[in-house]
Formats: C-alpha cells, structure tokens, sequence
C-alpha cells in the first residue's frame, strides 16, 4: 500500500455552495449534528440491506450503531458508523462535490438574490454543514467491498481536500471534526445528548456516547399518530428529506388488510427546485421489517404525486424486492394502489378541514396533482376533486365542485376556457355572452390544463366544454325579433366575409357568444385546439395549424352598419373593414399575424374618420376614400338604437406592441397529443 497523498480542489460550484451555507446557516450550524447522524444512519441501513443481498461483504464488528466521541484535548467530535463505508472513488466522488441535480438552479437563485435560508433548506447541503463548525475534518472510512481498502479523506475546509490510504481496520466511518474557536459548546456531553434528542432521536439505530444510548430509535411511521408530536413530525421529515424547512403537512396512516404496511408521507413546504428534473429526487424510503429496501421508491408512487417525501413499510414486501422489481411484483402493486388511494383521499380531507393549507399545497404542487388526471385514469374521479381553478366568479380558486353548486339545475355543462395568460382570459371576448347570462367560466391557465380536459369530459354528472369551441347556442336570440332581424340582415355580409376571408378562416358566421365585441374567432369543433398548438409549438413540437372559425355579432353597430352599406353596394370601405374585423378578433388574443398590413387598413379607416378635416384643408383626396362620406349618412344608422360603447380598435394599444409574442410556456412532460392515457 502506498502512503501517497493525493490533493484536490473542491468544484466551483461545490465551493460556491460551501461559502453561501457557511455564512448564512451559522446562526442554525448546530444542525450540522443532525445531518452527520443523517448519514450514518444511511450508511448503516445500507449496510443492513446489501448484506441480506450478499454475502461477500464485510461484516460489521458487533450491533449495527452511531458512536459519539469527545476529545476534549484535541478539540475533537467524531460521528462513528459501522455502516456501509466508502472507497477511494466513492469519498472523492460523494465528499468532494455535490452530486445534485439542482446545484445548479440553487447558484443561480442565490445570485438573483433569493431567500438563501429557504433555498438551502431545500437543497439539503448535508455533508457540508460540518464546515460551519470545524477548522479541519478527517473521514477515516473503509467500504464493505471485499476489497476496498481504508482510506483517509481529509480538508482544512478550504478549497481543497486529499485523500491517502486511511487507518480503520474494520467496516464503517469515522468523520472526525477538529474543532473551530468558538464552537466549544460541541465538546459538552450535554450540549450533545440535547442536541441527539431534539433532532435525532428517530433514528432507528442506537446513536450511542459512552455506555449511554442518547435516541428513543423508534420507528415513527409505526407509532400512534396521536403519540407523536408535531416537532417530532417535523424532524423526521428533516431527516427524510434533507429539507430543513419543516413540512407544510402530513398524512399518516397504516392499513392490516388487503396489505399490512404503515405510511409517514409529507407534503414539502415549497416546491422542491428539482422536482421537474428527470433525475430529480423522486419517492419515498420503502422499509418492510424494519429494513430500508429503496431509499428512492421511484416507482412506489405515481410520478404525480413524486413531490410526497417520507417512508412506506410493509413487511408483506419481498426484502429481495429490487428498483426493477418493484414495478412488477404483485405486491408493489397493490401497495401502491392503496397507498395512493389513501393519499388522495387525505388531500380532499385536509381541502376541507384546513383549505389554507390546501391553498398553499395548491400552488406548489397543484400542477403536478393534474397530471395525474391524464396519467392515472383509476383515480381520476378522485383527482377531479382535487382540481381548484381560478373561475369568472370572483378571486378565489375554486373546485369543480363549487362551480357544479353554483349552476342553474338545468345546466348540464361545466364551461372553460384554457389559455396562457389569465389576465387576458378574463377579458376574452369569448365570455361576453355566459357573463351576461351569470355562466360561471372556469379559467384554465397552465399548459397541463389541455391534459387535464382532455381526459376530463364529465364532472358530477356534467360534461365539460370549452367556451372558445364549436357553435355556442343562444335560445334567447331566437326569441328575439331585433336580433333575429340583425342576423338576417347580415347574411349576405357573412357571406362576402367568407369569400373575403378565405383561406384565412375556415369559417365566418355568426355568433351566439358576443355581446360587446363586433368579432371573435373561435376554435373549430375538429382539431386540436389554438391553446394546445401553441403549447406545442413552444414545446417545439410540428403541429399542423389548423383553421379557426370567425364569428361575427350580428347585432353590433359596426357589423350593422357594414352590412347596410355591403347591402347599399358601397363596397369600397367594406374590404379593409372585413378584415379589421379579423384583426380586431386576433388582437383580442393578442396575435397579429401581418401588423404592416393592418396598419396599412388602419390607416385607410383613421383617414376616413378624419376626413371632414381633410377637406376642410382643401388637401385632395382619394376617391375611394371621399365616396362614403358623401353617401353614408352616418348618424341615421341603426348605431344609435343600441347602447355599445366598446371600441376595441382604439383600446388595444396597436401602435405601441403590434405584435405581441406567444409567451413560452413549460409544458407539461408532453406526451402524445391527442393520445388516450
Ligand atoms: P445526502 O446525504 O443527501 O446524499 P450528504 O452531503 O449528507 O448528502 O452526503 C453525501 C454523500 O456522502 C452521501 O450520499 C453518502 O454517499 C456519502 N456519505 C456521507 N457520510 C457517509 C457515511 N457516514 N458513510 C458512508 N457514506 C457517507
Ligand atoms: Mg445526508
């Protein structure tokens, strides 16, 4: 064996986190104890696990256990295992960087000025909190490879560690802390047990100093809900998740048949910054006898629900039960099912007992919940319950539930409208016509909301529609003489706009949905949808555009007054007009597909209102343009019989953003577009 030294330098990302955790955790550095014993515990419960697969491993000398020892000489604190250990490429690998998937997303917000204290907490920097208390840390560690020989990783907490051949004789580690100046408290045995007590006192192996074992070791999960206290609770959620903000909530539940197993699972605070990574953590820590089988049971939980932290046990499950098994055994399986089952019926419990913490729930993980709607067709009815969107009755989110009491009983459809923006939602042309009539809308504004609807077609007995589809029926028009005189007096305008217009829309005809605005378009009863194509296309998927229908009020001055002079054969103006009636409509989504062109037909229409002035100049002027205000004898159209008072043309700032960009959006993990789940 060679007495080689070999020196390395920290990543830069790894010293940038070190520095950021020890200036702004000091105040909290005694948690670096915690996260020590966090570790130990790991490496004890893979020891435990890897033996009962192989039988070449190195055993441990004696009980599986966490020693704590004091040298008050030498200034030092070591946390002993007898765990698993780690080889030469392991301690370099998993001490000198850190191997997470958000490092990277965490520099960034910590630069941008984030709350650190917050971030940090759902970083979990583990391992590293000890720089906040040593000037020097020696890990003594030998693997339980038959092979692996001891080593000795070391570092003055600087930019650099070495690693050389190490002394420990049997299996396990030693981290070894020379402590700083001020950090004296560490070497008091009472400072220690309180410390063990307070934040480690689950751990389900015996954390020992001296003769005396400091910690209860007892499995929570296995407990009384009733026995465990809240600061408990939240401990062991610390030590589950690496989170060091407590969680927002729990559930806690345990079953004897179909299937014997306990379940401690907790919903995070906030999101976590890796929660959307493909390799970011996922699952719970899955036990049966007391042994942990997977410290990330990817596959015990649906990818919906991959924000829960905590630990499942059964002792029904095979111990030999590996990462690739666990999807298939029947056992898993039904696990899962009923743990998920379990699970969701909490949420809607804790929806209505507690609905502001659901609210927050909500917001974090509200996103993740409907994905299951399209993922998990078993539990879709109960998902459905979960769902709480922003309506057209007032602020507050509320449930399809809520939307379901609040309708007319002879209702039979729940409407929505999907977007991207929910400030131009509520203002979209599309609702005039349900706000009249008190229709509640339920505003649809995350990209997996095209999901959710697209495997969501009834609620309660009552289907669900978007409102920017398809023909909308107005029973009360019919009834109506004057409106039933507008829409015949408009038909042979419609028709023209159809030609005018073609190859633009698919269709022009007129609508049963305005109240206030001259146009709209809406989407065609086939094909996908234009909220869903540009999700797509930000998505960068090839979606074929498909045509949208125009729809005219029949009823508006403008389109009345259009169709007289369509009808009296004073055509000049009635094609710039046609398609303003389309920009307008294409405005209100906020796209303009041509703004030179619009500008241009703008320009012709602000002349034509400016016109009396223009004569007055005595400038020349066009034909074209001076025909109409010669012949159209403006006050005595039927304008002045209807109060409308929108004029979209001039509200919508064209001159400033003519062209208002498609926000990119996160989509959902995109899977076929119109596929079946
Ligand atoms: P985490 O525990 O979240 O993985 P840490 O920074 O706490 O992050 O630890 C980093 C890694 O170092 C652990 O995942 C483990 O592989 C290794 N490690 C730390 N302490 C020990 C130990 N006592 N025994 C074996 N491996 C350890
Ligand atoms: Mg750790």
């Amino acid at each position: 064996m060679s007495e080689h030294v070999e020196t390395h330098n920290f990543e830069t990302e790894t010293r940038k986190i070190l520095d950021l955790v020890v200036k702004s955790l000091y105040s909290d550095r005694a948690v670096f104890l915690r996260e020590l014993i966090s570790n130990a515990s790991d490496a004890l419960d893979r020891a435990r696990y890897s033996s009962l697969q192989r039988e070449d491993l190195r055993q441990s000398e004696g009980e599986l256990r966490i020693e704590l020892l004091v040298d008050e000489e030498a200034r030092t604190l070591t946390v002993r295992d007898n765990g698993i250990g780690m080889t030469r490429e392991q301690a370099i690998q998993h001490l000198g960087t850190i191997a997470h998937s958000g490092t990277r997303a965490f520099l960034q917000a910590a630069e941008e000025g984030s709350d650190l204290e917050g971030l940090i907490g759902q970083f979990g920097v583990g391992f590293y909190a000890a720089f906040m208390v040593s000037e020097r840390i020696v890990v003594e560690t030998l693997s339980a490879e038959p092979d692996a020989e001891p080593v000795r990783w070391e570092t003055s907490c600087d930019d650099s560690y070495s690693v050389a051949p190490g002394s420990r004789e049997t299996r396990g580690t030693d981290v070894v802390l020379y402590l700083g100046e001020a950090e004296d408290e560490f070497l008091q045995d009472w400072r220690i047990k309180e410390l063990v007590q307070r934040y480690s006192d689950f751990v389900s192996f015996p954390v020992m100093q001296g003769e005396d074992q400091l910690n209860r070791g007892k499995a929570l999960w296995t407990s009384t809900p009733a026995d465990v206290s809240d600061e408990d609770y939240d401990d062991f959620y610390r030590h589950v998740s690496g989170d060091w903000a407590g969680p927002l909530t729990r559930v806690h539940f345990s079953s004897d048949a179909p299937m014997q197993f306990h379940a401690l699972l907790f919903v995070p605070a906030t999101r976590p910054m890796d929660m959307d990574y493909p390799d970011g953590r996922m699952g719970v820590r899955l036990y049966s006898r007391r042994v942990m089988i997977l410290e990330e049971a990817r596959d015990l939980l649906p990818r919906y629900l991959r924000f829960l932290r905590g630990v499942v046990e059964s002792d029904d499950l095979d111990l030999n039960v590996s990462r690739e098994l666990l999807q298939q055994t029947p056992q898993a399986a039904g696990l899962r099912k009923q743990v998920v089952k379990r699970v969701l019926r909490k949420l809607d419990e804790l929806a209505r007992t507690e609905p502001e913490t659901y609210t927050k729930l909500w917001e974090a993980f509200g996103s993740a919940l409907k994905e299951g709607v399209h993922e998990d067709a078993a539990n879709r009815e109960a998902l459905a319950k979960l769902l709480r969107y922003p309506t057209t009755t007032g602020d507050e989110r509320r449930s399809l539930q809520q939307v379901v009491d609040a309708m007319p009983e002879d209702q039979d459809t729940i409407w929505y409208l999907t977007g991207l923006e929910l400030d131009r939602m509520r203002k979209s042309p599309l609702l005039e016509r349900f706000r009249k009539r008190g229709w509640e809308v339920v505003l649809m504004d995350d990209p997996v909301d095209e999901w959710v609807v697209m495997h969501l077609q009834e609620f309660a007995g009552k289907k669900l529609e978007s409102a920017a589809r398809g023909e909308v029926d107005e029973p009360e028009q019919e009834e109506d003489p004057i409106a039933l005189a507008a829409r015949e007096q408009a038909k042979p305008l419609i028709d023209h706009l159809a030609q005018l217009l073609d190859g633009e829309v698919k269709a022009v005809r007129v609508s049963g949905r305005l109240t206030d605005s001259p146009s709209v378009l809406v989407d065609d009863e086939s094909g996908l949808g234009s909220n869903l194509e540009r999700i797509l296309r930000s998505a960068n998927r090839e979606v074929p555009a498909s045509q949208r229908v125009l729809e005219i009020n029949a009823e508006h001055p403008i389109v009345k007054n259009l169709a007289r002079m369509y009808d009296q054969g004073r055509t000049a103006m009635v094609e710039p007009l046609a398609w303003l009636l389309l920009d307008h409509a294409r405005l209100a989504e906020g796209e303009i597909k041509d703004p030179a062109a619009m500008v241009g037909r703008l320009q012709k229409v602000m002349l034509q209102a400016t016109l009396p002035t223009h004569v007055e100049l005595g400038l020349p002027v066009e034909p074209a343009a001076a025909a109409p205000l010669v012949e159209t004898p403006v006050v005595e159209t039927p304008v002045v019989e209807t109060p409308v008072v929108v004029t979209p043309v001039v509200e919508t700032p064209v001159v400033e953003t003519p062209v208002v960009e498609v926000p990119v959006v996160e989509t959902p993990a995109v899977e076929e577009p119109v596929g079946e789940a």
